[in-house]
């Protein structure tokens, strides 16, 4: 067995991991940390959950000289992520005096300038840094090690043009890595441009179906929104991210379960950076269960208890799915992926069957009570998102989930969510509590 002493020499960096609790390193550590230490170019390929932050983290720490300016410069598609990588970096970096900058829109500009003048590792999403760079307030000449995490995605169309305007300005003389769970050999041709003869490091990469079973139901569109309910209270989730196609739909989605008494709030792109920022935060602390979301949050986010991903609409780029459901079932942990495919989705639904090493059992589920989807949800007045009935909430981060036998009983002995039945309007909604959540 590897450990982390066999394959580190940093005594800071070794510190840091074992205050992290991490006791042996994971194979996609093990293989790529070795060659990124001795300088060496690569495309990092792993399972999502398998530890990737800390393989490009342990070689861009270690080259990072006290030079208080920005050596180091990783991309990712969402802010969330970028937040995300910033926090891992800062703990393994807690026991050197180094300086992590996160760099991405929807927030003031003037604190990260501030950031960007004395840090020497810089998280950022494209369009913001391409601001800062117009500007003036992001210099690269510094930048020796260049990480693109979540690769496949950061050079599709959606961000190429504008990766293409950093990456120009970044010194020649550099490393550069690449990291995902998918790589498709296209950008993969495409992504090597960026590099100097890397090596393609792919670990079992494969998802474990004994650790992630995944399963479909198939659904006329007028009885998904009731199947979804009913596979709610099934399966009774600690915390589940369901996954929709569109911010609009996440958010209607997200009022309807609400109404019926689930925890449920939407985290979508049309909301302000501080709204999402509460989502998130409510979602970790446990105190929303259920998170609508977009694709905005298919990728690289890590939090824990994640016991359910359900997609209400499929993704429509195949590899999508592998990273939506990449966010249960982390780190060794179990999880489940339930799919509902109503039939304009049966073409798409099959080319996600056909990547390689994915398989989903058809089930069918019986007795499925209809409940009503209201399409325009009662917002006026201050009444939004009243639920019936609270669910429970899951165990906060940080400590076990509950058995499920456990939670169980809860629910159905006294906070079962309600049916069909028309939810109860109580006077003056509940004090401080979920129905604001709406009135964003
Ligand atoms: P990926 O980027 O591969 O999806 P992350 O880097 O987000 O995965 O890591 C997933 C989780 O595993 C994180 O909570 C991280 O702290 C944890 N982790 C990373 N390395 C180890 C390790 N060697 N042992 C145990 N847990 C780890
Ligand atoms: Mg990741």
């Amino acid at each position: 067995m590897t450990t982390f002493n066999d394959i580190i020499t940093n005594a800071q960096l070794l510190r840091a991991i074992g205050d992290l609790g991490f006791t042996e390193p994971t194979e996609i550590q093990v293989q790529t940390i070795p060659p990124g230490l001795e300088g060496q170019d690569l495309i990092g390929q792993a399972k999502t959950g398998s530890g990737k932050t800390l393989a490009f983290g342990v070689p861009l720490l270690a080259k990072l000289t006290p030079e208080r300016r920005s050596q180091a410069l990783i991309l990712a598609p969402t802010r969330e992520l970028c937040q995300q990588i910033a926090v891992e970096l800062g703990k393994l970096a807690k026991h050197s005096d180094v300086k992590i900058a996160s760099v991405f829109g929807g927030v003031a500009m003037n604190p990260q300038i501030a950031a960007l003048r004395d840090s020497q590792v810089v998280v950022a999403t494209p369009g913001r840094l391409l601001d800062h760079l117009e500007r003036g307030t992001f210099r690269t000449e510094s930048v020796h090690f260049l990480v693109f995490d979540e690769a496949d995605r950061m050079f599709d169309m959606g961000f190429l043009k504008d990766m293409e305007r950093i990456v120009r300005r970044v010194p020649k003389e550099r490393q550069t890595l690449l990291f995902s769970a998918t790589m498709p050999d296209a950008i993969k041709r495409l992504a090597s441009q960026y590099q100097r003869n890397p090596i393609h490091v792919k670990t079992h990469s494969h998802i474990e179906h004994s650790l992630l079973p995944q399963s479909f139901y198939r659904t006329d569109m007028g009885g998904k929104f009731s199947l979804l309910v009913h596979l709610l209270k099934k399966e009774d989730p600690n915390l589940a991210i369901v996954f929709c196609k569109t911010k609009h739909g996440a958010k209607a989605l997200a009022r309807n379960l609400a109404r019926l008494g689930f925890e449920a709030d939407a985290m979508q792109g049309n909301l302000s950076q501080s709204q999402r920022d509460r989502v998130m935060a409510d979602f970790k602390a446990g105190k929303i269960r259920f998170l609508v979301a977009t694709d905005v949050a298919a990728r690289g986010l890590d939090v824990k208890h994640v016991t359910h991903v359900f997609n209400y609409n499929i993704s429509t780029v195949p590899e999508d799915y592998i990273h939506r459901i990449g966010r249960t079932a982390r780190a060794g942990a179990a999880g489940k992926a339930i799919t509902l495919v109503e039939p304009a989705e049966e073409r798409l639904w099959r080319d996600i069957l056909r990547l390689p090493n994915i398989s989903a059992l058809e089930q069918r589920a019986e007795h499925v009570e209809r409940i009503a989807f209201e399409k325009h949800g009662r917002e006026q007045g201050g009444r939004r998102g009243q639920p019936q009935a609270r669910t429970p909430r899951p165990q906060a981060a940080g400590r076990p989930p509950m058995s499920h036998g456990a939670r169980g009983q809860e629910m159905h002995s006294q906070q079962r969510p309600s049916g069909n039945r028309p939810p109860a309007r109580r006077s003056g909604g509940r004090p401080g509590g979920r129905g604001r959540r709406f009135q964003r």
